[in-house]
């Protein structure tokens, strides 16, 4: 609570975006008055539709990279917003690099004004195709600049280092977490990740497309244990980037076939050509989050997906969005 005894404040970039509508569902129910701010490039109004009519939740259409106007306190920023599936960001590579660079800029500007906390949404992908296995914090990654993944992979390494310049120069609280692969509900069944295309795929009776020969592995964490992650190193004193990610490691065909028992289906998987610079394996070292936030993932692979296969289900049905 702030001294004159109100309600904290946070202000989340990236709001009606798949995690930052989960962050404003969660930082609400801790008693937050939330104000999301996006601009509805990637996320949806659907997202938050159920939080309009709450008196403790504000939306806010604003490109980020532009000049950011709040009025009053805030005690926290949770900077969320960016593309962050390949296709999003191959789409709009500029756009991409401008949220993390531009973007973070006005938002540690905002923090700093406002003497509120910062939070960095960053990945997992600035270790870009990892020459260490599991990936280790300490670990300072093997990225392709000017591969067409760099758009992302560099503007969020470009944003952890004005973080931590904030952090250094102004004294800014500043605090990072580099995810790993989320699913849930509210991803984009058209979105072009992994899990989405093959619940599209799976639940539609379309063959799995799995890129190379599906042997690449990643690790996929469910959005609650994400969320917990996330409020844990919001509330701590920590400053050092955090990974927070489930390390149970699978690789894509594997998944691919996980996919189709769960959802019944009698797809048959066929395998397309390999992305360029597409990590070969991927899977979150936790020792630090287990230290310094008492954390871990609740749920394994297989409960995370039993959960969300109704959301897709749904989506699906709807047809809202064609199926390929
Ligand atoms: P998402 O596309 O669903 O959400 C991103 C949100 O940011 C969207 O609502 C979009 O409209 C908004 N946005 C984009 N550019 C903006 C701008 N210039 N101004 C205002 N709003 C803007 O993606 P997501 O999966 O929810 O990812 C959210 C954040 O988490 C991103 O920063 C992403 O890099 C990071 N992340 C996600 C994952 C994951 O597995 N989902 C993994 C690593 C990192
Ligand atoms: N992938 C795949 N088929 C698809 C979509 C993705 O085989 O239809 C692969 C992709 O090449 C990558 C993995 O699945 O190796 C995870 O892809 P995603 O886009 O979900 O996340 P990221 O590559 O950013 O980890």
């Amino acid at each position: 609570m702030k001294t004159n005894g109100t309600k904290k404040r946070i202000l989340i970039t990236g709001g009606a975006g798949f995690l930052g509508s989960h962050l404003c569902d969660r930082y609400l129910q801790e008693g937050y008055e939330v104000i999301c701010m996006d601009n509805l490039s990637t996320g949806s109004a659907d997202n938050i539709a159920h939080l309009i009519g709450n008196e403790d939740f504000h939306f806010i259409n604003h490109d980020v990279t532009n000049y950011i106007h709040v009025g009053g306190e805030l005690d926290l920023i949770l900077h969320f917003a960016s593309p962050a599936s390949p296709i999003d960001y191959l789409e709009m590579p500029i756009q991409t690099l401008k949220v993390g660079s531009l973007g973070t800029h006005k938002a540690l500007g905002l923090a700093k004004a406002k003497n509120a906390r910062f939070l960095l949404a960053s990945t997992s992908e600035v270790y870009g195709d990892p020459l260490v296995h599991p990936q280790k914090e300490e670990y300072w990654g093997n990225v392709n600049p000017i591969g067409f993944r760099g758009v992302y992979d560099e503007a969020k390494r470009f944003a952890e280092a004005m973080a931590m310049a904030y952090h250094r120069y102004h004294g800014l609280e500043t605090r990072i977490v580099r995810i790993f692969n989320t699913y849930g509900a509210r991803m984009r069944i058209h979105d072009g990740r992994a899990l989405p295309t093959f619940m599209r795929q799976a639940l539609s009776g379309n063959p799995l497309t799995v890129y190379g020969d599906g042997s690449q592995t990643r690790s996929f964490t469910y959005v609650d244990d994400l969320v917990e992650g996330i409020w844990r190193l919001s509330q701590s004193d920590y400053t050092e980037p955090v990974n927070i990610g489930n390390p149970q490691e699978v690789s894509i065909l594997d998944f691919a076939k996980e996919i189709i028992e769960l959802t019944g289906s009698d797809s048959e998987i066929v395998f397309e050509e390999l992305p360029k610079d597409d990590p070969q394996v991927r899977q979150p070292d936790i020792t630090r989050a287990q230290k310094v936030l008492d954390w871990e993932p609740k749920h394994d692979r297989k409960e995370g997906l039993k959960k969300t296969l109704s959301y897709f289900k749904e989506k699906v049905k709807q047809g809202s969005e064609s199926t390929s």
